[in-house]
This record gives structure tokens, sequence and C-alpha cells, in this order.
């Protein structure tokens, strides 16, 4: 079997509008790699040789108009099939995270620099190589506002790793939870990989954790997700507790705080990376 491969660079806050179009419009499958220009992504995308690519290209054409962007030149090739999984492996190389991490896949055979602490990888279905925005704003928040006495609860934990660099970061317990059941055993295997002890996964989500135990919640969703489950945060969480919460878009920020005001949580910090932004909150109570 053969594919149509499109390629061309966006600037980077257009990257995931773009790659959310390809999902409605059929892409097999999309890559994302730092394209030659600062400030761009270079975007490479499979469709199957029965897809009307001139559709695709206007929807993207439209995109860049509505923001007023330049369209940019898109390269049209035919590839034959290949195991995916094993290109995107070599797509997938160590790399730091935050000031204390760097991640390496679990396959590569990479030292870990002497300041830094190695977190072991293999995403395989589940979200949560490292890579993204959102997943190293909440690292970075992490790392500031951890404490060897927490009780950790990784809501959404994917691949496992804010469960990882939770553990190695020396809380004193880490629940660890999915809705996904393969991203619920991918997280296992992984956290195995790195820091099994006091880390506990389960498939579900907050309903199976109990009222003020949580010292410090980890959300790396979307703000959707976050607003509908936020009087569960509230309930798990205990007095002073903290919750960082990402996955949220630039302009999402206002219903965020309304949310998070009206069951008594303070702001402590606003982070942004790209169009993406993180909160960190602490409950109140009063
Ligand atoms: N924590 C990882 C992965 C985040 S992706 C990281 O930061 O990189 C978000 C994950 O949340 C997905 O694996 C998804 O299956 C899970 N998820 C979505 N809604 C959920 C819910 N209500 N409860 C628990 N997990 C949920």
């Amino acid at each position: 079997m053969s594919w149509t491969q499109l390629t061309f660079d966006v600037p980077d806050d257009l990257v995931d509008t773009i790659v959310g179009e390809f999902d409605v419009d059929g892409a097999a499958g999309v890559w994302e790699i730092e394209a030659p220009n600062p400030g761009f992504t270079r975007v490479i995308a499979y469709f199957s040789r029965r897809s009307n690519i001139e559709k695709v290209e206007n929807v993207l054409r439209s995109i860049f108009q509505r923001v007023d962007k330049s369209f940019p030149p898109i390269t049209r090739t035919v590839v034959e099939e290949r195991d995916w999984t094993e290109e995107w492996k070599k797509s997938y190389t160590s790399f730091p995270v935050a000031d204390s991490f760097f991640v390496i896949p679990s396959w590569e055979n990479t030292e870990c620099p002497s300041d830094r602490i190695p977190i072991r990888i293999d995403p395989g279905q589940a979200f949560g190589t490292g890579t993204h925005e959102t997943t190293q704003m909440t690292m970075d928040a992490l790392e500031r506002w951890i404490e060897p006495r927490h009780i950790v609860l990784d809501v959404g934990t994917g691949s496992g790793i804010l469960a990882i660099a939770s553990r190695l970061l020396g809380a004193k317990r880490v629940f660890a939870c999915d809705i996904d059941a393969v991203a619920a055993q991918v997280a296992r295997s992984n956290i195995e990989l790195n820091a099994g002890q006091d880390v506990y996964t389960f498939c579900g989500s907050l309903d199976a954790v109990k009222s003020n135990s949580i010292n410090l919640l980890l959300g790396n969703l979307t703000a959707d997700v976050i607003l509908q489950m936020f009087p569960e945060f509230a309930r798990v969480i205990s007095l002073h507790g903290i919750a960082v919460l990402s996955g949220i878009l630039r302009d999402q920020d206002e219903d965020l705080r309304e949310v998070v005001e009206r069951y008594k949580f303070n702001v402590f910090e606003e982070i942004t990376q790209g169009e993406w932004l993180a909160l960190i909150v602490e409950k109140h109570g009063d």
C-alpha cells in the first residue's frame, strides 16, 4: 500500500489547529518535527491514496486565511508502506525537560547527564512522550511545588511520565490513573522501569479517590475536562493542597479562573509556553 505525504512548515502557534483538522479529514498519521526556521514546525502528514488531497489543501488554505498568515509551500510525495512504529522511534530521542530531568526512550542506550535525573519512557499508544509543552510545563511546576511529604495524584497519567517525575523528586506516595485502559497499562510498565515503589496505578478516575487525601494533584488534560472535573478535584484535594492544571489554551484562562475561585482555590502562579497555559492553584477553603 502507498500513501500521499504532505510536508509543510507552519508557525508554532498554528500546529494544533492544523493537526486537529487532519483528525477530521482522515490523515492516517501526522508527525511534527522542528522546522529549519525558528518559530516554525515541520508537519508531515500521510493520507491514503483515496483521500481528497485538494480538499485537505483547501481546508489548510482557509485556516491560514482566517488568521491572516501566508500559505506555505506544500510538498506532495508518494511513499510506500513502512513500519510506522519503527519510523517514529527514530524521531524520538533523548532530551532534557525542565531543570531536573532527562527523558530517554526506553530502547535507547544513552547516558544521562550527571546533573539530571533520567526518566526512561516507552509511550506506546499513550500520550506523554515528554515533548509536549503542556507536559513540560507540568514538570516544571512539579519541580518547584512538590514536597517530600506529598501524596500526589496524577489524573490522566498517559505514559506515566508525571507520576514517575513526582516519585523521583521524592513524593511520599503517588497515585496515577487514566480512564484509558491501554494508558494505565503503559503507565504501569514505565513506572516499573523507573520508580515502582510507592506508585499505584489504576484504570479509572477520581471517583475511586478518597476525599481530602491528596496534597498535589497533576491534571494535564484539556480545559473542558478540567472544568467538568473541578468539583471532584476540590473534593479530593486536602486543605492547602495544590493542583497543577495544564492543557489549557491561553484564551481559556478566564473560564478556568472563575471555576477555581468558585471552589475556594487561589491562583498561585500562571505559566505559559507557546499557545499553552498552566495554572498552579491552592485550596484555601474559606
Ligand atoms: N499525563 C500525561 C498524559 C496527558 S494526556 C502527560 O502529561 O504527558 C491526558 C490523559 O488523560 C489521556 O491519557 C486520557 O486518556 C486521560 N483522561 C482524559 N479524561 C480523563 C478522566 N476524566 N479521568 C482520568 N483520565 C482521563
